[in-house]
């Protein structure tokens, strides 16, 4: 039977290919370390979970309105005004099965098919964000970062993607896979640019926003008076609580593309599960706990950017943001490993790590722009194994540079 044109448009993800393998050598009894990991290895606050249990037991076990609790809303909103400085109510709040869900439904409604609507957006940047735009009916178009400037873009960059047919822009900072951040300035410089295309909307995926390791400030650009009306906010539980699992997003919008999102939801999956809407206030209050993960993560990521600049012939931005590391590989594409495999690009070289020392990482292709020079690795993992892996990954490119 056939499928759609859609479904066979969705390519096969090579960082679900990475897991498959890693999964089969651990089944297999293999010592592997992976790096692959894009969620917390936390498990997710006690207090969470009890009022998941609480409400469960309270009897929140029927359907539920699409657009929430007005606990749940009015708690996102304490947090957006608070600590991101974005004047929004109720009203503008949809919450949905995840971020991934809210800025699907984002493009849903403001996205058409057929009409080559184009969606700006840096790369290299989350795997997900071009089918998501495809899906929706719309075309990605790139703006290359590199290493050189920490993989951010200048407003002129920007501005030089926009055409007649650009609907909106995405902008990730704290960024996946990059693990780095725009400064308030350069985000406020980019948001004077934008002023002068009031029509595009400006779709701001902050889900990193609580996981921040210099004193680089994380600016909301929703909160910015200019551009305000065109923002889209991201965000969500799963990171910075770790609650990967328990699919709870939300967008801050315009009244308008809220309201959509929540009438585009009520027809997809109605809500989001039901006894998940009580654990948005409590997480949402749980700075303590929050700040506790944020100081393991910054001393990983402090101790992987230690470990990585000594790898020879790699080039690494100091990770300042979420929870990744994404250095240059490319010095050691057309050359032969220790074992003797020649390496062509990103995903052979991973592949040949991987077979050579038992450490996975993610290969950077799927990232899009400079993507395939990279690999990515996640720091959500242990110290112990961070010094153990990229140690290894450093002496088997220490003898991969003395062969070659
Ligand atoms: N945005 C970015 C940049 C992400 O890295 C992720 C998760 N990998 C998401 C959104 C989606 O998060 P969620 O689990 O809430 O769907």
């Amino acid at each position: 039977m056939e499928l759609s044109e859609r479904a066979k448009s969705i390519p096969p993800s090579i960082t679900l290919a990475i897991s498959a393998q890693v999964k089969e050598l651990k089944a297999a009894g293999k010592d592997v370390i992976a790096f692959g990991a894009g969620e917390p290895d936390f498990d997710t606050p006690r207090k969470i979970t009890q009022a998941a249990i609480d409400s469960l037991l309270a009897g929140a076990t029927h359907y539920m309105p699409s657009s929430g609790t007005p606990e749940a809303r009015g708690a996102i909103v304490n947090k957006l005004r608070t600590e991101n400085n974005i004047e929004c109510t109720q009203a503008n709040i949809s919450i949905n099965a995840g971020a991934k869900m809210s800025i699907n439904l984002a493009l849903m409604s403001i996205l058409d098919h057929g009409k080559n609507q184009e969606v700006v957006v840096p790369t290299p940047a989350w795997v997900s964000y071009k089918p998501m735009i495809e899906l929706a009916g719309g075309k990605m178009v790139e703006v290359p970062t590199t290493v050189d400037s920490d993989f951010k873009c200048t407003p002129a960059e920007l501005e030089a993607a926009i055409t007649p047919d650009t609907k909106a822009i995405m902008l990730n900072t704290p960024s996946n896979p990059c693990g780095t951040m725009y400064t308030p300035d350069e985000l406020r410089a980019i948001a004077t640019m934008l002023e002068k295309y009031p029509r595009v909307y400006i779709i701001s995926d902050e889900i990193y926003d609580e996981l921040i390791y210099s004193d680089i400030e994380h600016l909301s650009l929703g909160s910015l008076p200019g551009i305000a009306h065109q923002v889209i906010t991201i965000n969500g539980l799963s990171k910075a609580y770790a609650m990967t699992g328990w699919r709870v997003g939300y967008a801050c919008a315009p009244e308008n593309v809220a309201k959509a999102m929540n009438t585009l939801q009520s027809q997809i999956n109605t809500s989001i599960t039901s006894f998940c809407y009580a654990t948005i206030p409590v997480a949402l209050e749980m700075k303590d706990e929050v700040e506790e993960m944020r100081k393991i993560f910054a001393s990983r990521a402090a101790l992987m950017y230690e470990l990585i600049q000594k790898w020879p012939n790699t080039e690494c931005a100091e990770p300042t943001g979420a929870f990744y590391a994404f250095p240059k590989i490319s010095h050691y594409f057309g050359k032969k490993t220790p074992a003797g495999t020649m390496i062509t690009d990103s995903v052979s070289f991973v592949q040949a790590m991987l077979d050579e020392t038992m450490v996975a990482v993610v290969p950077g292709t799927d990232f899009g722009g400079c993507g395939p020079d990279h690999i990515r690795l996640s720091f959500a993992c242990s110290e112990d194994q961070i010094k153990a892996g990229v140690t290894k990954i450093h002496d088997w490119l220490y003898e991969f540079s003395s062969k070659t």
